[in-house]
């Protein structure tokens, strides 16, 4: 992904520029100067994870199935109310990817034998708010055609 150039510092024969993400790339001063960059791709920021939403789970970068399922609109008061809310099903928990990408929660308490599954609070403000939703719904439906047979 291109990261706009926020800062640049010349030092000697090396052109520093710093990137809207924070990090930094450096380049020889000439080639720096012969051509007018805007953005660069960042080394690095971690390549953002394919990442799709099934009605039954997450699977990121076609790995196996992340089995977790959806709610929404069953919160308490203090929490908006479009939050949509992702369970792990499974006690081994969310990978690394989504940890990254999501904020999840997890109560377990290794001390008193308490075993807690993951959980993620999705606003709308998040950027894969829109998926997420779109993956409740698929699951309302699926279990909407099971049960009324
Ligand atoms: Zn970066």
């Amino acid at each position: 992904m291109k990261k706009s150039i926020v800062d640049f510092e010349m030092s000697g024969k090396v052109m520093t520029y710093t990137l809207e993400c924070g990090h930094k790339a450096k380049f020889p001063i000439e080639q720096a100067l012969s051509v007018r960059i805007l953005a660069i791709d960042c080394k690095e920021c971690k390549p953002m994870p394919r990442i799709k939403f099934y009605w039954n789970g997450i699977r990121v970068n076609g790995g196996k199935l992340q089995r977790c399922y959806f709610s929404y609109r069953n919160w308490v008061p203090s929490i908006d109310p479009e939050t949509v809310g992702i369970s792990a099903k499974d006690y081994d928990g969310f990978s690394a990817e989504i940890h990254d990408l999501f904020k999840v929660e997890n109560a377990t308490d290794s001390q008193s034998d308490y075993f807690d599954k993951d959980r993620i609070k999705v606003t709308p403000t998040h950027p894969f708010y829109t998926q997420v939703k779109a993956a409740f719904d698929a699951m309302e439906a699926h279990h909407e055609k099971r049960f009324s047979r």
